[in-house]
């Protein structure tokens, strides 16, 4: 093993005992069911084709198995890397998944009147919104600049720069993800489900818990 691989491996691993796992059975399976998606996409092997037939199948109700809320990234789009079908996710996105009141609504949403049991806050690598933020930090680290995404992300640019000085972006947007899962946790609106963070590797396609 290379050192960067065994930074690599220890990162991961410091990840995973920092991860949290949902606790009723509902969000439990929810999650597994993600995760052996994840597998097949990584694996090459999907088996949904989310054709015209699935479409119309589902055309008449919907039962989601979760809620993801992630990014508006083109490059991450969660009924593929999780392979699931037309009816299975309900899928909010914002850029660097702020939760504005519009995101936390449709979460709500899901939470009250779809009976999901699991949200998964799902967070990337080279995310611009939150490249933008720490970029924004470094020119301008006292003040806010009116622009709503650098504003909403000031605190963990911050944190990123001030910190973790090596990866500021990575930092940052750990950070991100971890602010994300506590205000939704924090939200009486999702009491009814489990909140968990995730990270999607871009590179790789591999989903990984981290909070
Ligand atoms: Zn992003």
């Amino acid at each position: 093993m290379t050192t960067t691989e065994s930074r690599a491996a220890k990162a991961a691993k410091a990840e995973h005992d920092h991860a949290h796992m949902p606790q009723s059975p509902a969000a439990k399976s929810a999650l597994n069911t993600l995760l052996e998606g994840n597998r097949r996409f990584v694996a090459g092997e999907p088996y949904y084709r989310r054709d015209i037939t699935a479409a119309r199948a589902a055309a008449t109700e919907q039962h989601p198995i979760a809620a993801v809320f992630t990014c508006v990234d083109s490059r991450v789009t969660a009924e593929s890397l999780f392979d699931c079908d037309f009816g299975h996710l309900i899928v909010v996105r914002t850029a660097g998944h702020v939760p504005d009141r519009a995101a936390v609504g449709s979460l709500a949403f899901a939470v009250s009147e779809l009976d999901v049991s699991l949200v998964i806050v799902l967070g990337h690598e080279r995310c611009g919104a939150i490249q933008l933020a720490v970029n924004s930090y470094r020119a301008n680290p006292h003040g806010m600049t009116g622009n709503f995404l650098t504003d909403e992300l000031h605190s963990m640019a911050a944190e990123g720069v001030e910190k973790s000085p090596d990866d500021p972006y990575h930092a940052a947007m750990l950070r991100q993800i971890d602010h994300t899962v506590v205000e939704l946790r924090g939200d009486d609106q999702l009491a009814g489900a489990e909140v968990i963070g995730a990270r999607y590797d871009l590179d790789h396609g591999t989903v990984r818990i981290v909070a």
